[in-house]
């Protein structure tokens, strides 16, 4: 419950966040050069881009002289080189998942096709960045540097080509039509491949000169499936085929690509050995891609999160304004206000807003934790290969240290003065053990950032548009909000729609080590229940709580036929209770940035006037948030739980399945016939007097009192919601805007 919200007083909110406030939340403030980037990105994405898209850049399909501008703004602002390593021609040195993620943000702000132009070259580029060898990052990833002064040389532009025709790759990315085969092999000489890859949507397409292709072989002398890398200029068919007629991210180049090419073997993304004779390349095409999109995925769901926030001063700025017209004068709530005055109008902006937020510190979370993640992955497959351990040995290995990081994990659960300091430090000590902890976590952040972020997030992103009226299904409507619902879609589509990631965490998110972390967040959210009440924190924790219970319940429960319901082919079960967790893991992210804005806000004097506003405004927020997430939890476990049960006949015990005895006695006085001292089903003879009743044994509740309980539990835990809504909405009407968005309509 959150009596102390209830009764504080806010300042309010006195302005729009700014790049002060989110340095803290998202943890950067520290980081001079992402500032740097970030400015530089915002430049060219409310100058260039924007005026490419308010010139109707979005209305042809073809790879227009202008849209290739584009990528020169981006070479020259340093949007190109941020996925570089200093000695690739890079700036930024170490892990640049934040970095990207960041870059990302800000050009999707005001367009995702030219953000997702600019990533996809790094995605192209990252089969080799992750799996390659050391030669070909060398000669790929420093190509793809922009040209300094007086440099000749091609510049690499690449593309990445999984998808294919119909009825091949798509979500299944196992059925592989694109095929190699041994060209020609001399003796002593490297062997030359024959690549055969129709691809299908293939982003850059238009431009780009290098492709990481998968293929599987069609030859006894080629292993399995790998990555290849294809050259425009190779021998061979190069044709980037015809642009696909998009609806969406207009300001990206998609074609259906024909290559036919002959290539060195050392081609193969991550090189590979000779046994017997045969060609074994040292990764499968779905290894590479497992490491590629399980980073580049994150970036993608801060592509909608920005859209959510960017939606944020348009709509104000339209709402104040529409009643101008007329009698209204000047500082009369009708001038002022306008449809703010309405109170629906500025609730469905209060939940995009915490959509919004919740989703940008979900994926900014997973962006800084695959940072943490990316060098300790490197040590591991270097102690791996050290010890020259593959396969199933390396899998067994990694099992042993799973069990050491869950109990570390256990120990660090226990009371302070109950712990083994020095096993603590022994397994702390452990780098592997560091690895598949955080690991665990990166499995279901990830997948989790992609599908909610994207896919809650078009639906959010339709709420925008619809509170522009008319204007949000125009071009001219600013903010390009129209266009942004339409590209977040796309989003939740492309590197594996929302069905690819609930069947990863349909399977991530059961991991023992991930569930034993999920328990310490529970307990988390309960202390932060107590320091920071109207977050809505003891809410979500009591969400958390009848989440885990719901999933230990359908991974051993039956159905009405006694078929198990936890199982890979039974999506009806697992799809619902990956969904319901990103809403907890969403809200619970807001939470701890909130926190941190709180702690590390009161140190900056940038903010020493406007911090306890920010922080009042977002506590709401995060309760609208957390109520609402809440809400999809209880209402998804409550079907799953008692879905599956076949409810007996309606016209025999209908009565005795539906109430219980405590029900009972609550509802006497309101349904007519009910006798509240009924104390057992068998009491009741008749409730109503056209619901005859048989003597029988409950079947509603049997073995569910406790879901039963926490769902109760839950319900109380709301209280206060509507309240932090209601101010939030206040909120709204008070804060200062601009008087002009920042990029062009
Ligand atoms: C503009 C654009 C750019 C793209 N860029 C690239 C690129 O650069 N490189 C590249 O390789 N690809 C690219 N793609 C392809 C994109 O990644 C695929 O479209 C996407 O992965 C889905 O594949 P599909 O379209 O064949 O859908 P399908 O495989 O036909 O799936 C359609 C739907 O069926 C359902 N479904 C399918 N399988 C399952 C399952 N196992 N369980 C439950 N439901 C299921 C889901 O609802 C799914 O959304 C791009 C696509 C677009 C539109």
């Amino acid at each position: 419950m959150d009596a102390k919200a209830e009764t504080k007083s806010s300042p309010g909110l006195q302005t729009l966040p700014g790049d002060d406030v989110r340095q803290i939340m998202w943890r950067f403030a520290d980081r001079y050069e992402l500032h740097m980037l970030i400015q530089s990105a915002r430049g060219v994405a409310r100058g260039p881009v924007a005026r490419v898209v308010a010139d109707g850049g979005r209305n042809s399909h073809e790879w227009t002289p202008a849209k290739a501008g584009l990528l020169h703004h981006f070479d020259e602002s340093g949007i190109t080189a941020a996925a570089l390593d200093p000695e690739e021609g890079g700036f930024i040195a170490g892990p640049k998942n934040l970095a990207l993620a960041l870059l990302a943000f800000e050009l999707a702000w005001v367009d995702a096709g030219a953000a997702t132009c600019s990533l996809a070259g790094n995605l192209g580029l990252a089969p080799i960045h992750e799996r390659g060898t050391p030669e070909q990052r060398a000669k790929y990833v420093s190509a793809a540097a922009p040209l300094k002064p007086g440099e000749n040389r091609k510049q690499v532009r690449a593309a990445f080509a999984l998808t294919e025709p119909i009825p091949f790759v798509g979500v299944e990315t196992g059925m592989l039509a694109g095929k190699v085969r041994v060209a020609e092999w001399k003796d002593g000489a490297e062997p030359m491949l024959q690549v055969d890859k129709r691809g299908r949507f293939i982003t850059n397409m238009g431009f780009a000169n290098v492709v990481t292709a998968a293929v599987d072989s069609d030859d006894p002398r080629i292993k399995g499936s790998c990555m290849v890398i294809l050259e425009e200029g190779d021998p061979g068919i190069w044709d980037r085929g015809t642009p696909t007629k998009k609806l969406v991210h207009q300001l990206s180049s998609t074609n259906d690509p024909v290559f036919n090419l002959k290539v060195p073997a050392d081609r193969i993304v991550g090189g590979y050995t000779v046994k017997d004779g045969v060609i074994v390349p040292n990764y499968s095409h779905g290894e590479i891609i497992e490491a590629v999109f399980r980073r580049t995925r994150v970036t993608v769901g801060l592509m909608t999160a920005a859209k959510l926030l960017s939606a944020v001063e348009p709509v104000i700025l339209y709402q104040r304004r529409r009643f101008r017209g007329g009698e209204g004068a000047p500082g009369t709530p009708r001038y002022e206000l306008g449809i703010q005055q309405k109170e629906d109008a500025l609730h469905r902006l209060v939940d995009i807003w915490a959509t919004g937020e919740a989703s940008a510190s979900l994926g900014f979370e997973a962006a800084r934790l695959f940072d943490q993640v990316d060098p300790m992955e490197r040590q591991k497959d270097q102690w791996l290969a050290e010890k020259k351990l593959t396969g199933r040995a390396a899998l067994k290995e990694l099992a042993a240290k799973q069990k050491d990081a869950l109990e570390l994990l256990r120990i660090t659960s226990a009371p302070v003065g109950e712990r083994d300091l020095q096993r603590v430090g022994e397994l702390e000590a452990d780098p592997l053990v560091q690895f598949v902890k955080l690991d665990s976590l990166a499995n279901v952040l990830c997948p989790a950032c992609k599908l909610w972020n994207t896919g809650h997030g078009a639906t959010m992103m339709r709420e925008a548009v619809s509170l522009m009226g008319g204007y949000g299904v125009t071009e001219d409507c600013p903010g390009f909000l129209g266009q942004k619902w339409m590209d977040a879609q796309l989003e939740a589509t492309y590197e594996g729609p929302e069905a690819v990631q609930r069947l990863q965490l349909s399977i991530t998110m059961t991991s023992e080590l991930f569930l034993a972390h999920f328990q310490q967040w529970i307990a988390e959210m309960r202390q932060a229940a107590s320091a920071r009440p109207g977050t809505g924190a003891c809410t979500l924790a009591s969400a958390m709580q009848l989440w885990l219970w719901t999933l230990k319940h359908v991974q051993t429960a039956t159905d009405a036929d006694g078929a198990k319901l936890y199982h890979k082919t039974r999506q009806g079960v697992t799809f619902p209770l990956a969904d319901a967790l990103c809403w907890l893991l969403a809200a619970r992210q807001f939470i701890l940035d909130i926190g941190e804005l709180e702690t590390q806000g009161a140190g900056n004097p940038a903010l020493a006037d406007g911090l306890s506003g920010f922080v009042d405004f977002f506590t709401d927020l995060s309760h609208v948030q957390c109520a609402r997430a809440a809400g999809e939890t209880s209402r998804i476990c409550t079907e799953l739980v008692h879905g599956y049960n076949r409810h007996p006949a309606w016209d025999e015990t209908s009565c005795h399945a539906c109430y219980g005895a405590d029900e009972l006695q609550s509802l006497e006085g309101i349904i007519p016939g009910i006798d509240g001292s009924a104390r057992a089903y068998s009491d009741v003879s008749e409730i109503g007097e056209s619901h005859p009743v048989k003597r029988g044994p409950c079947v509603k509740f049997a073995g569910l009192e406790d879901f039963a309980r926490l769902r109760a539990k839950l319900d109380g835990c709301l209280t206060g919601c509507r309240l932090a809504k209601d101010r939030a909405a206040e909120s709204l009407t008070k804060v200062m805007t601009r008087e002009a968005l920042d990029y062009p309509v």
